[in-house]
């Protein structure tokens, strides 16, 4: 079940390709040294040759030496992401074209801020964007309208930030142009139907505002121009803009209840505040497209504006996929009825896994044909949401994720690249030359991002991985592959595992996994109380947790630990749950949503869980120790909790 094809594509567990990766490294520095002394052969070199033998020189470097020693020494204190015995959070080895070609380019310093300070490594963060956005399903032939457009971000929060920030930046400048009495183009009639127009009608008019500004005389031009901005929200602020426009409501966002917390930061930060982030409600931890109609209704009945609906690709918890059909099914509906907003996929975890839909060609690959290689995955459904984000208007996507690459490698895509215009930071965004192409002039992308100076180093291994990699399912797809298989293997283990222990424990997953993503839930046999069921989980969470300040061979596995709510799972499945676990489930509706359930949390992303090279199987040897433990931790937590001192 350990795919070969994965043996070269990382350092390895033991470090298994250390040979290839210090001669890719050895090489590089010196084709890097050759190129600094060939860039002008005839200036000497302003180190003499002799320098080293300074005391200073010594000195110093004695101390950098001895700094970089205590530096190493203490960085044996980290978390061995890379290991098989690494079920924790959501990170694992890093993919070795990404680690080669970002230690390659550090040393020449690009600044993807402009393409002044980055002439190799801002095509590269286009290119990187043009091929995510390639692997979501986006139109990426520049010759055709819509045709999408992806950036680099720092990580999945920057991503979501800059989502909100386009889609605000849509929904106001219809708006805008009304306040400022546009000639020549056909504006709503009100500002609340301005307001109201789905994204791509407040894109076209947009267009049809250039287009038509493109017309006139430059000084004219200028005049109009000048009258725009001053109507617009990033000039005015929220705050002004809707104190300019009384009969407008600030906007909500509608979003899972599980969502991740990077939402929250960006309705703060927009001004938009955290009360207009609407929580919809789930069910089976999936957004309950039931709830988001009926919300979408009351805004509707209300006058109440809508900017855009998230749907989660693989939560940062539990790892579900929501139904991104359904939530773009409600998008077209409720457009044609007049209450437009934009829909968001926030696949910072599981975008990647859309490289395994996706045929060498491009072509989209059907549910059966994915299915092959596996039990279960994908579930109909989960091939429906997977295959709709093509659908969206926006995705983030983390390649420092389930792209196996540095930490500092986000990803913020747009199915439309016209409306990126609205984010320069300066206004002159005129397609003055009109056989410039809409958004052909991207490449200042500082001026778009929410980011200023950034890394060239990153793009250059997120592009470099993909050119290496392909996002389709032959290359990139067998790392997800691997993933799900080893997801399918722990949740056949854990169907034998769990009746073996049901004299001592109970032991349920608490939901189907729909992607590599796996919980359970504990709870030793006889006790009925929920609170008493979280501190035992506590107790082993500890027996999993790293401890920063002891040695990382201590640990035999490292998990983490998550919290199921009732108003996420709903109050009949929490209640389905607890009972099978043989907990009190509580008689108040209330109290049933309120409650909290502490389950582990398996992230199962390292490619070689399965070692048939060796024999082993990681996961079953990680449910052995689990079995071992268990009975120790109950010990420990039965007398503690007989006396009163549960852990809190
Ligand atoms: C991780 C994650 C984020 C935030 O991304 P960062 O890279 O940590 O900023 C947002 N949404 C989801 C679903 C995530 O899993």
């Amino acid at each position: 079940m350990s795919d070969p094809a994965l043996y070269p594509y990382f350092l390895g567990p033991y470090g298994e390709n250390d040979g290839l990766l210090e001669q890719l490294l050895v090489e590089f520095l010196r084709d890097h040294v050759y190129w600094r002394r060939n860039l002008h052969p005839e200036d000497p070199p302003a180190i003499p040759t002799m320098a080293r033998y300074r005391p200073d020189y010594q000195a110093f470097e004695s101390r950098l030496r001895q700094q970089l020693h205590q530096l190493s020494a203490a960085l044996k204190r980290s978390v061995p992401f890379h290991s098989q015995r690494y079920l924790g959070h959501m990170v694992s080895d890093l993919l070795l074209p990404g680690l080669a070609a970002q230690i390659l380019t550090l040393p020449y310093n690009p600044n993807n801020v402009s393409e002044e300070a980055a002439p190799v490594t801002l095509d590269m963060e286009r290119e990187a964007g043009m091929q995510l956005a390639a692997m979501v399903g986006y139109a990426v032939d520049p010759r055709q309208v819509p045709c999408a457009f992806g950036h680099l971000t720092s990580g999945g929060t920057s991503a979501n930030l800059q989502a909100l920030r386009l889609a605000l930046s849509v929904k106001c400048y219809p708006v805008a142009l009304r306040a400022a009495g546009l000639p020549g183009v056909e504006l709503p009639g009100s500002d609340a139907e301005a307001f109201m127009l789905p994204m791509e009608q407040a894109i076209a008019l947009f267009c049809a505002a250039e287009a038509w500004l493109a017309g006139q005389s430059p000084r004219e031009r200028r005049i109009w121009r000048r009258r725009i901005d001053a109507e617009r929200v990033e000039h005015l602020g929220l705050a002004g803009f809707l104190a300019a426009h009384p009969r407008l409501q600030t906007p909500v966002v509608l979003a899972p209840a599980t969502a991740h917390y990077s939402w929250s930061k960006g309705m703060k930060l927009l001004g938009l505040g955290r009360a207009h982030l609407v929580q919809v409600a789930e069910r089976d931890m999936r957004l309950d497209l039931d709830d988001l109609e009926r919300r979408l209704a009351d805004c509707a009945a209300r006058g109440q504006p809508v900017l855009m609906a998230v749907g989660v690709l693989g939560s940062t918890e539990f790892g579900t996929i929501d139904p991104i059909d359904g939530l773009c099914e409600a998008r077209d509906r409720w457009a044609a009825r007049g209450l437009g907003f934009a829909v968001h996929v926030d696949a910072a975890w599981g975008g990647y896994l859309l490289s395994l839909l996706r045929n060498e060609d491009g072509t989209l690959r059907a549910a059966d044909a994915v299915g092959r290689e596996f039990e279960r995955f994908p579930r109909p459904e989960v091939h429906a949401a997977m295959a709709a984000v093509a659908r969206s208007d926006s995705v983030t996507i983390d390649p420092h994720k389930l792209g196996y690459l540095p930490y500092g490698a986000g990803a913020f895509l747009c199915r439309d690249r016209r409306p990126m215009e609205l984010l320069a930071e300066f206004a002159d965004y005129v397609f003055a030359d009109s056989s410039a192409l809409p958004g052909s002039r991207l490449q200042h992308l500082g001026r778009y991002e929410i980011e200023g100076s950034n890394p060239g180093a990153i793009a250059a291994a997120v592009c470099v991985t993909h050119r290496v990699l392909p996002l389709d399912a032959k290359h990139f797809g067998r790392i997800q592959a691997a993933t799900l298989s080893a997801t399918e293997a722990f949740e056949d283990l854990l169907t034998e595992w769990a009746p073996r222990l049901r004299e001592r424990f109970a032991v349920v997953v608490p939901f189907r996994p729909d992607c590599n993503l796996l919980c359970i839930a504990i709870n030793p046999a006889g006790n009925a109380d929920i609170g008493r069921c979280n501190d035992f989980m506590q107790r082993l969470r500890r027996r999993l947790s790293i401890d920063p300040a002891a040695p990382k061979a201590d640990r035999s596995f490292f998990g983490s630990t998550t919290t199921l709510r009732g108003e996420a799972m709903g109050q009949e499945a929490m209640a389905a749950l607890l009972r099978r676990l043989g907990l009190e489930p509580p008689a108040d509706a209330e109290d049933l949503e309120s409650t909290r359930l502490t389950v582990l949390r398996h992230t199962l992303m390292n490619p070689f869980l399965l070692d048939e090279v060796n024999g082993i199987n990681y996961l079953q040897r990680y449910l052995a120790w689990l079995e071992m433990i268990l009975p120790e931790v109950e010990c420990e937590w039965s007398s503690a909790t007989a006396t009163g001192s549960g852990v809190h």
